[in-house]
């Protein structure tokens, strides 16, 4: 049979769990992370929830990698969109206002791009004609 530990935080009951699912969220994506084992506090004003070290540790594991993947997948996107509308990466970093390395950065993964810098650029990406008034100054891609 469980005990039930005071909670580190509060020194509330900590009521036992084991093979449990949590979702990790990072920007605009999400993965799950299964047979998590750990106590949660039963005071609602506290309700902290502390996970066994192996948890702890395949959760931050989980967390780091899903950082890493969502950085990858946005810096990919970006590059795409960024060729289908024949822009150079310092005409990026114009519209995103990143610095001149910036653009570079995120379409190798080392920075995550602000959701705006995203979003911007699938509206873009649908819309390629008004990039013609963020810069006058470029020629309108034609469509595919
Ligand atoms: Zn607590």
């Amino acid at each position: 049979m469980a005990t039930i530990n005071p909670c580190p935080l509060c020194g509330g009951n900590c009521k036992p769990f084991a093979n449990t699912t949590l979702t990790i969220a990072h920007h605009l994506w999400s993965d799950r992370v299964t047979g998590l084992s750990g106590c949660q506090c039963e005071r609602a004003d506290c309700a902290e929830l502390h996970l066994d070290d192996d948890s702890q540790h395949r959760y931050a594991a989980a967390s780091d990698a899903l950082v890493l993947a969502a950085r990858r997948h946005a810096g990919q996107e970006l590059r795409r969109i960024r060729r289908k509308l024949k822009l150079t990466q310092a005409d990026a970093a114009r519209l995103t206002g990143g610095g001149h390395n910036g653009f570079s950065r995120y379409e190798k993964g080392v920075t995550q791009p602000l959701p705006a810098v995203i979003n911007l650029f699938r509206l873009l990406d649908r819309h390629p004609e008004m990039l013609g008034e963020l810069l006058p100054d470029r020629s309108v891609p034609q469509a595919a």
